[in-house]
């Protein structure tokens, strides 16, 4: 799944393709109307027609798309992905979604497994008020982390892929994030040091920026633009490297189950 930098690779491919153009309409494909999420379909070209794209932007895994009065936001869930043209490999039946702009350009949205979704809001604060802090934002200080991780019975694990508590990260960047802080998936919030909670917050903050200047990681589903992938593969530590050589101590990474997810840890680097 497309996590914080993946959602922002497309949305830095995107922004300067679209800005300026102004909405048609959104056609479902397939008979796949429940991709548009908030509304009927008619409701929902009701209320985007006519409308221009001031800007885009991203909250958490959403892109969000600034209309001169409203915003369209899209969340590419699993295999979401957002092009301009379609070549002959993009099948028709994997397209959920065209939204056609009065230049008669498209953005076509291709969907394998259809988990995608489009949402219409008159204004952000439903999404802000669901979703956490912005792990890039300067109100992601490491106070708030040391502060919020006390407060937390919860394994740091369910407690970082929670999206009301810090809004993009995933499976990847979350194991990625605990073997740099050398914390286990499996510790309990409240008992993670103030030395661990800043290096925490600065594995977190430094692994996003160098993935969003990767652009993002493709292991399987991954690709922005027409059918380019992410470099930061390579430079992952953990995440799908079991029974291969922790980077650091030489053990062999293991993967284990937390929360029903596939997880990556070192057992040396990282115990409770
Ligand atoms: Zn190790």
């Amino acid at each position: 799944m497309p996590e914080l930098p993946e959602v922002e690779t497309v949305v830095r491919f995107i922004r300067p393709k679209i800005v300026g153009k102004t909405i048609q309409n959104i056609i479902p494909q397939n008979n796949y109307d429940k991709v548009l999420a908030t509304h009927t379909s008619q409701q929902f070209n009701e209320l985007v027609a006519g409308k221009s794209i001031i800007d885009v932007g991203r909250r958490g895994k959403y892109i969000v798309i600034n209309l001169n009065n409203g915003f369209l936001l899209i969340h590419l869930r699993m295999t979401g992905r957002l092009l301009l043209n379609l070549t002959e490999d993009d099948k028709p039946k994997h397209l959920t979604a065209i939204i056609h702009f009065s230049d008669k350009s498209s953005l076509y949205f291709k969907d394998y497994r259809k988990f995608g979704r489009l949402y219409y809001y008159e204004s952000l604060n439903y999404i802000n008020k669901k979703l956490g802090v912005e792990p890039l934002s300067k109100n992601f200080t490491k106070d708030w982390l040391f502060k919020n991780l006390q407060n937390s019975k919860r394994q740091l694990k369910l407690l970082l892929l929670d999206q009301g508590f810090i809004a993009g990260l995933g499976n990847i960047y979350v194991d990625e994030a605990l073997w740099f802080a050398k914390l286990h998936p499996q510790q309990i919030g409240s008992s993670v040091s103030r030395k661990k909670s800043n290096a925490l917050h600065g594995a977190v903050q430094r692994l996003l920026q160098t993935a969003i200047d990767n652009q993002g990681t493709t292991i399987i589903n991954f690709y922005f633009g027409e059918g380019k992938s992410g470099n930061f593969r390579e430079q992952l530590q953990v995440f799908g490297r079991h029974d291969k050589n922790c980077p650091r101590c030489d053990s062999l990474i293991e993967k284990i189950r937390v929360a029903q997810r596939g997880t990556h840890i070192c057992p040396r680097c990282q115990h409770i």
